[in-house]
């Protein structure tokens, strides 16, 4: 009903597709109560059988995200996905004429003054309406039993039970017991307040958008989110949001595991960018103790809902603003012995590189997370490879942003990101091409170890560390297999179980208030300028305690492009690739790291790998060479230019930016702008052509004609004639036949009403069939066809519209583009040909104009 309100173009067909609209809205529902019922199989993984021996400690020291885990649920039939609400991205100062209402929405502003792109800071609107809001989800009282994940309906009383410390829990979940921790008094969501708003906060300050014009437009049909959702506050959705490009609806609902909280996108623009996403922390977590953990956890959890979500993905945008053809690439890796996936979207492989320092062209692109059972594969980086990145799946306090995050969001062609609040990752830092590509038993230095040392330097040198190796009950996959034993090693899964040095709780050393003092007769010294090396040093006339303790702190400088080490105050200039010096008054010797390890020059002597002024972050750098993005030129992507000169569809201005007329936008306004309506059905602009892609429909998927019509019994006849086809359509028979009440029908009663227009059309309409062309066109527009590749629905023939107009003496708008295809597209590239009926139309023409008339009004009249 909302969108009657809000819809301004042509009559009739805009009120059929808002009807439309509210049937999708309605067979949601439907659908969301049927499958509820019927799905108990639940399709998560199992969860890896072996555990880390140090589990099952009180206190919480990390965040295991569930993300993945989310996105499984919601694709389960019948959940939605998301909605698409197309929002306005300019004003235009002159009140424009109706007809061009919809390019005012679309926000094309005709002002040749006006600066595109000009993005500012994000403005994320908190809503915490729903807090303690929800009766059967909420704690307000310990004691209380409440549904927690997505549970059958029908769970109460007799569902299986959670606790708070068991594993997450799986798609048809279970019933919680609240205790006093679960609910969210007044100092929790003091602490939640606080802590949301300062995520916010540093949202604002590391992205910018394209700013909504007016107020942020949301369709609300369903509940926004997961685990039964919030509803949009009804003002939302009638008068929109002002000042904000991104709402975000807050919950505390209990959570089990170590999960703090999950966030999910609900609600995406036009061009695919979130708008609205449910976030739920756990009262649990809202402790004093927690509060920095549960800082790294909101910024996490809120990069999913802005962009790092395998379903955003398929939305990214590339430099012209058109979808993006490759976000991810999976592929057998020979060298690590199993598929990988990763993103090579550019400014994420270009950050890469200079992060590594893998200036190879065998890099490809940075590596997503694939182990670690449910909860994590595919929304996270790996963390083999990126270890305490915020985007990792676990999240603890030492958790940092790195650049590569940051590129992502950029890369989504949604945001800019201000890259100077990436903090720096030390995990992987210049450690060259292999480290990326290569399985983590064939690392170096301090980045592995195994049974044979006992102790050593954590990769950044900061700590002293051991070596831990897990015996597992079962066996590892054969590609985590780097010991003899099958069911040896590392102790995180997320982290391909790889070895490497953990740092002891006192082996800090840089940290001078550690419970262990520094050993003076071995020369050491703890403080901020110390870092771990291999070391056999020991005062003249003494005996090292450990022969196994072969390191130790020791002070370091950067001086005079050289690395110099101090033992009891003498410093010495250590070989450029590290190796012994000696001491006077010692005996052995410390093993001097190489320069770039602790000497950040930024320039490294990797061979071949240095770009001029590292492209100035413009372009990729490959072997030495710059290969600029689109808009950047110059050996070192120093000058910007506008790309084919704006095409012709735009002015260049002095900055090299393009400024597009009207109808088109992108980098080189070569990509033209969809029509307001493209969105109303959930569609998604591409280059000017609305797609609407069946996967986009949770539960929905391009499947053999044939398959269908047992199934269906109105539409079975009308589908019948495209049997060779594919059709988009639910998976799920029953789902399906519920289509057919919810959808179909009511506009086929819509587009063939009984009474005094029935009478008409029989008596002066007797040679068309109106209640079959009614009947074929509902069928059609509610199943439509696939596209070649069986992703795109395609739209219903412009031809079967004008049939149907024919038969029916409507006045539908077969123009519309949304609905229907273009005049000129046939059989193959529409749904619903009817060239029968197309012939036999033309006879009508004059034959009684005045009941044609009339038919119309009546159209008008009973819509
Ligand atoms: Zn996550």
């Amino acid at each position: 009903m909302e969108v009657t309100v809000r819809r301004r173009s042509s009559p009739a067909v805009s009120r059929l597709v808002a009807d439309l609209r509210f049937a999708v809205a309605v067979v949601e529902i439907v659908l969301f109560l049927l499958c509820s019922e019927a799905v108990n199989a639940s399709i998560a993984e199992k969860p890896h059988q072996w555990h880390d021996p140090g589990k099952g400690s009180e206190k919480i020291i990390s965040h295991s995200c569930i993300h993945d885990q989310i996105l499984e649920q919601r694709r389960r039939p019948g959940h939605k996905v998301y909605s698409v609400t197309p929002q306005v991205y300019q004003e235009s100062s002159v009140l424009k004429p109706l007809h061009r209402k919809g390019r005012a929405l679309l926000g094309l502003s005709t002002s040749p003054y006006h600066q595109k792109d000009a993005k500012q800071p994000i403005r994320i609107y908190l809503n915490y309406d729903a807090v303690g809001h929800s009766p059967d989800r909420d704690c307000r009282n310990v004691g209380d039993i409440v549904k927690l994940g997505e549970p059958p309906a029908n769970s109460l009383p007799g569902g299986p039970s959670c606790n708070a410390h068991g594993e997450p829990p799986v798609a048809s979940d279970c019933l919680y017991n609240c205790t006093q921790d679960d609910i969210a008094g007044d100092d929790k969501q003091h602490r939640l307040r606080k802590a949301l708003g300062q995520t916010v906060d540093w949202f604002s300050r590391a992205l910018a958008v394209e700013p909504v014009k007016g107020n942020l437009r949301l369709s609300g049909y369903s509940a926004c989110g997961q685990d039964g959702g919030v509803q949009l506050p009804r003002e939302y959705v009638e008068d929109g949001v002002a000042n904000s490009d991104l709402v975000l609806l807050v919950t505390t609902r209990p959570t089990t595991g170590n999960t703090l909280a999950w966030a999910v996108a609900c609600e995406r623009d036009q061009w695919g960018r979130a708008i609205a996403g449910h976030v739920n922390v756990a009262p649990r977590h809202l402790t004093a103790e927690a509060e920095t953990l549960l800082s790294a956890t909101l910024i996490h959890e809120v990069m999913h809902v802005l962009g790092f979500d395998p379903h955003a993905f398929a939305h990214f945008r590339d430099e012209r603003k058109r979808r993006r053809s490759q976000v991810t690439e999976q592929a057998m890796d020979e060298k690590l012995g199993r598929m990988v996936t990763r993103v090579v979207l550019p400014r994420v492989v270009m950050h890469s590189r200079f992060h590594y320092g893998a200036f190879s062209e065998n890099f490809t692109g940075l590596e997503l997370e694939d182990g670690g059972g449910r909860g994590t594969s595919g929304s996270h980086w790996e963390k083999r490879l990126l270890m305490n990145e915020i985007m990792t799946g676990s999240v603890d306090t030492r958790s940092v942003v790195s650049k590569m995050t940051l590129a992502l969001l950029e890369d989504s062609g949604w945001y800019e990101a201000n890259y100077t609040m990436a903090d720096r990752l030390d995990w992987g830092r210049n450690q060259g091409t292999d480290f990326v590509t290569s399985p983590c038993n064939q690392w170096k230095g301090a980045y592995h170890c195994n049974t044979t040392q006992f102790s050593g330097c954590t990769y950044n040198r900061e700590a002293e560390g051991y070596c831990p190796i897990v015996s597992y009950s079962g066996d590892l996959p054969q590609w985590a297999r780097y010991f003899p034993q099958a069911n040896k090693g590392g102790q995180s899964p997320l982290a391909d179980y790889c070895t490497y040095f953990v740092a002891y709780s006192d082996g800090s050393c840089t940290d001078t208030n550690s419970a262990r003092p520094p050993d003076r007769m071995l020369g050491e010294v703890r403080g901020s300028n110390s870092r771990c090396m291999a070391s056999s040093l020991v005062r003249t006339g003494f005996v090292r305690g450990s022969m196994s303790q072969g390191n130790g702190c020791y002070q370091h400088r950067c001086v005079n492009n050289s690395l110099e080490v101090a033992v009891d105050g003498i410093w010495k200039v250590c070989p450029e690739a590290g190796g012994p010096v000696q001491f006077p008054g010692f005996n052995g010797e410390l093993i001097c790291p190489a320069h770039h390890e602790l000497c950040s020059t930024g320039l490294l002597p990797l061979s071949g790998g240095h770009c001029p002024s590292s492209c100035n972050f413009n372009g990729d750098c490959i072997d030495g060479r710059c290969h600029c993005f689109l808009g950047f030129h110059g050996h070192d992507c120093s000058k910007r230019s506008c790309p084919g000169n704006c095409n012709g569809r735009g002015k260049c201005l002095g900055s090299g930016v393009c400024h597009c007329d009207d109808r088109y936008t992108g980098v080189d306004c070569s990509t033209e702008v969809c029509d307001e309506q493209c969105s109303l059905h959930g569609g998604v602009c591409d280059n000017g052509k609305c797609e609407f892609r069946c996967s986009d429909y949770a539960g929905y998927t391009c499947q053999n004609s044939s398959k269908l019509l047992s199934t269906l019994s109105v539409c079975q006849d009308v589908l019948e004639i495209g049997k060779s086809g594919q059709h988009c359509a639910p998976s799920e028979p029953s789902v399906l036949q519920q289509l057919e009440e919810v959808v179909v029908m009511p506009n086929y009663h819509r587009l063939f009403p009984g009474g005094a227009r029935k009478l008409i059309n029989n008596l002066f309409n007797k040679q068309y069939d109106c209640d079959a062309a009614a009947k074929k066109l509902a069928c059609w527009i509610s199943i439509q066809k696939c596209d070649k590749d069986g992703d795109n629905r395609l739209r219903v023939c412009h031809s079967a519209c004008q049939s149907y107009n024919r038969a029916c003496g409507a006045s539908l708008d077969c123009a519309d583009l949304t609905l229907f295809s273009g005049e000129n597209k046939h059989g193959s590239q529409c749904t619903g040909s009817d060239e029968t009926a197309h012939t036999k139309g033309s006879a009508m023409q004059g034959r009684s104009a005045k009941a044609l008339e009339a038919l119309k009004q009546m159209f008008v009249l009973y819509r």
